[in-house]
């Protein structure tokens, strides 16, 4: 079994969740008392998050590759960011490892492929809606992305970093992505990508008309793939 590296604490809640299921899909897997060989590095979220606000990306980049740097070094045979956003920087992590990061974007569009949809929404934080770093890997695979209007962005983003990743859990949050995503599939979308790692705190498949492709189990269980493999 290969060691997975991750690379959490963004945040922590979702996190946690990562670890519960690659640990469950190696025992559902492999049998009694088998767990997945892991090496977990947790940031601080508050640095981070401040270096998104200010657009400090290549601070960040700096800042993820030496952590990513750090799990090689501990044995890690390859890498898992634990949220969709700080994706955005993969490049300067790529730099500074020999081992492959799994990108969570691919393992995402791997797991649609599977299906016949071919437009999907788009759900995550305003970084991840907005800019091109993500939606553009998964349009360059063929899907078509459709995004939030601004108003609605702005709601999903709120309820993310203001709620999801400080653990509250809100019904009234609830209900206002399940307006979202009714917009959504209004304009076209034949599922929603829930592409911000806390989301699946907040909403599960009872919560939409079409399929969700939560972006935390697909990336987390195709890491058991790999280190399977
Ligand atoms: N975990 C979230 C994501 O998947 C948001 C936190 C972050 O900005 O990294 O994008």
């Amino acid at each position: 079994m290969k060691t997975i590296g991750l690379i959490g604490g963004m945040s922590w809640e979702s996190t946690a969740a990562y670890y519960r299921i690659i640990n469950e899909e190696v025992k559902s897997r492999l049998g009694g008392l088998h767990s997945a060989k892991c090496v977990l590095y947790s940031v601080d979220f508050a640095e981070i998050q401040r270096y998104q606000a200010e657009g400090n990306w290549d601070k960040a980049g700096q800042y993820l590759g030496e952590v990513a740097y750090s799990l090689e070094q501990a044995g890690a045979d390859f890498i898992v960011i634990c949220t969709n956003t700080m994706h955005k920087v993969i490049e300067a992590m790529e730099a500074r490892v020999r081992i492959p990061i799994l990108h969570i974007a691919d393992a995402t569009y791997k797991q649609i492929s599977k299906t016949n949809i071919r437009t999907v929404g788009l759900l995550g934080t305003k970084y991840t809606m907005e800019q091109t770093f993500y939606k553009s890997r998964l349009e360059s695979s063929g899907l078509s992305v459709i995004i939030p209007n601004e108003a609605e962005r702005d709601i999903v983003n709120h309820i993310i970093f203001k709620e999801l990743c400080l653990g509250d859990i809100r019904p009234a949050s609830r209900e206002a992505y399940q307006g979202v995503i009714k917009s959504l599939i209004d304009q076209g979308a034949e599922a929603i990508i829930l592409g911000c790692t806390e989301i699946g705190l907040l909403i599960g498949e009872d919560d939409s008309e079409v399929p969700l492709f939560d972006t935390t189990v697909i990336h987390a269980i195709q890491a058991v793939d790999h280190a399977l493999d």
